[in-house]
């Protein structure tokens, strides 16, 4: 079986992993991916709101802190962010929606951001994101960024509404959660995997292990003919032949693939 089938069927398992709340599998864990808690389908907690709830308001909940920052750290030291190329199900959304994001490629904004430097610092607006909504105005005014999240639209608020309307009950940020959902959705239409590149506070826990973590990826520069046939095929936008442990890279292998001279592989260790 091809190496990106085997993917796809990897993250179709972890969606239905996932869900299996809907046959009355709970597990009391923390998922180390995104995935609404407040989905009626969901197996294990968000692990941004156990992160958030443990700070809120001054509370200093440490073991509720620990436990998704043990989960998430183990994750990223073994794997590095291959959990979102290969786990996550907004990752595998993403990938359904990276069709059209590339054919709009040319006339996208991405194309326009591209030609500025400013960029590659766009993409710290995920850390901005975990440290300032996720931990500050957690702590200090007790806006939370679940209160407003897209993805808690998409796999919470929704199958809520439809499948059960009757323990509906909107917050006082709703309207502005639907608007902010509305933009995710456009966003990531027009820039393939846009919310991961920017925005995803996981994804932004998770980048730094790639610096450290036992599986990576390495290109063999004595190999490279520089062609850039990586780089094109790239879901992340990463300049591949020239990376080194990309703290972007979510290790989907599609440069692996692609490379005419093999000279991408995973590396261990
Ligand atoms: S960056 Fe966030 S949304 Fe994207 S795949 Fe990773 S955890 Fe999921
Ligand atoms: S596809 Fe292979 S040969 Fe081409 S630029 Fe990338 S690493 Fe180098
Ligand atoms: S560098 Fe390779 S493995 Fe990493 S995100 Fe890009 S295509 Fe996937």
């Amino acid at each position: 079986m091809k190496f990106q089938l085997k993917r796809l069927w990897f993250q179709i398992l972890t969606f239905f992993s996932v869900n299996l709340g809907a046959i009355g599998l709970r597990t009391g864990f923390c998922y180390p991916l995104f995935y609404c808690h407040a989905c009626p389908a969901a197996t294990s907690a968000c692990p941004l709101r156990a992160m958030e709830k443990s700070v809120y308001k001054g509370s200093s909940a440490l073991d509720q802190l620990l436990y998704p920052i043990l989960i998430l750290g183990f994750f990223g030291t073994v794997t590095g962010r291959a959990i979102c190329g290969w786990a996550c199900p907004i990752g595998l959304l993403q990938r359904a929606t990276s069709g059209p994001a590339r054919k709009l490629k040319n006339y996208s904004i991405v194309k326009k951001l591209g030609r500025y430097r400013f960029e590659p610092y766009l993409r710290y607006t995920k850390y901005f994101m975990l440290i300032g909504f996720v931990f500050i105005t957690a702590a200090y005014f007790g806006f939370m960024f679940t209160d407003i999240c897209p993805i808690g639209v998409l796999t919470g608020t929704i199958p809520i509404i439809i499948l059960e309307p009757y323990k509906f009950v909107p917050s006082s940020f709703f309207w502005p959660a639907i608007a902010i959902f509305i933009l995710f959705i456009i966003l990531i239409f027009i820039i393939e995997r846009g919310w991961c590149r920017y925005f995803c506070p996981i994804g932004a826990f998770l980048a730094p292990f790639n610096k450290v973590s036992m599986l990576h990826i390495d290109v063999d520069q004595e190999k490279c003919v520089h062609c850039n046939l990586c780089a094109i095929e790239c879901p992340m936008g990463i300049d591949v032949a020239n990376m080194y442990r990309d703290p972007e890279c979510i290790l989907c292998g599609k440069c692996v693939n692609v490379c005419p001279r093999d000279a991408i592989a995973y590396g261990r260790f």
